[in-house]
């Protein structure tokens, strides 16, 4: 048996309502239905039908793929469709209202176009901004500090990606920076929610770097064992560009700043914020930055209970070490 179906709006309680018009939406009350319907349903109840509805059986190739075509560009303009009418919502000062269409955009489009895909981003950045823009209008604690640590959330996602594709667009990334700015212009109970997105941030860049380090190594070693005479400069493909380094150096520069000034005290945070640095630093090939900011983070990873990061950060100390005493 098919599990239970669950409410279009919360995903989260069963559903024996079902949508009259396209027969296949389903809702847990009637206020859940009328808050998806004022959304966004109004808007795509008939486009679901074809989409979502029994498909037709194709007897020819040409026409399965016919069909296949069909069906994407249904897709596509449901898409747009949702993505539009939760953008004019939040144009028109109606957050609130604009979250269940933008959700409805972000779940065709992982459907047609894959999760980590840059597809994804705009629609990750206006839900950052609904949720953020319903917390400055019913800014009281409680609900409101949750919206900000559901924007903080999107806004990570919409980072994520951006750092996984390496040719992603300035106009996009510049649109990411655009709704961080937003997030971190929110008045209110903001600090927590900055904390929370720091160190959202710190992790993602933190894993990100400590794989570009791996594939830096791998590189290195390859070109050790190739020609191991050789004086050359040794030219890394896939160094990060200045451009990143920059931005990352930025980023976690920010971060350690929301930590000092942060309410709470994690060693074990700062450390990895500083370790990251450390590690930007060393790919930049700023060894005595690399080296100065590694020594920090070591120090600090020292108290941790948990001994793990301080052999990561003891052996890129060695890296770094190896190199100085190379150069000088
Ligand atoms: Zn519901
Ligand atoms: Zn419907």
């Amino acid at each position: 048996m098919a599990a239970a179906p669950r409410c279009e709006l919360c995903r989260a309680r069963a559903a024996p309502l079902r949508c009259p018009g396209c027969r296949l939406t389903r809702y847990c009350d009637v206020s859940h239905q009328r808050t998806d319907w004022i959304s966004i349903h109004s808007h795509i109840c008939h486009l679901l039908i074809p989409v979502l509805g029994p498909q037709p059986c194709f007897h020819s190739e040409k026409d399965r793929k016919h069909g296949k075509e069909q069906l994407l560009r249904r897709q596509e303009s449901l898409i747009a469709v949702a993505l539009s009418t939760a953008q004019g919502f939040v144009w028109s000062g109606q957050p609130l209202e604009a979250i269940p269409a933008a959700l409805q955009a972000l779940r065709f489009s992982s459907r047609v176009f894959g999760s980590g895909s840059t597809q994804l981003v705009p629609i990750y950045l206006l839900l950052a901004e609904a949720s953020t823009g319903e917390h400055c209008q019913h800014g009281n604690a409680g609900k409101g500090a949750g919206r900000l640590r559901q924007a903080a959330k999107y806004l990570s996602q919409a980072q994520w990606i951006v750092l996984q594709t390496p040719d992603c667009s300035a106009a996009l990334q510049s649109k990411l920076h655009r709704g961080l700015g937003l997030f971190s212009a929110a008045e209110g109970n903001l600090d927590q929610a900055l904390y929370h997105l720091a160190n959202d941030v710190s992790s993602l860049w933190h894993d990100w770097l400590l794989s570009s380090l791996h594939r830096h190594q791998q590189v290195l070693q390859a070109q050790a064992e190739a020609s191991p005479f050789s004086e050359e400069e040794e030219v890394i493909e896939d160094r990060m560009t200045e451009g990143r380094r920059e931005e990352g150096t930025r980023m976690l520069r920010a971060v350690l700043k929301v930590r000092e000034q942060g309410p709470l005290q994690h060693p074990g945070e700062t450390a990895r914020a500083l370790h990251a640095l450390a590690m930007i630093h060393y790919l930049g090939l700023d060894l005595a930055k690399a080296q100065e900011v590694g020594m920090k983070a070591f120090d600090l990873a020292k108290q941790l209970p948990q001994q793990d990061s301080l052999e990561t950060i003891g052996h890129l100390l060695e890296l770094i070490n190896a190199q100085l005493s190379h150069t000088t």
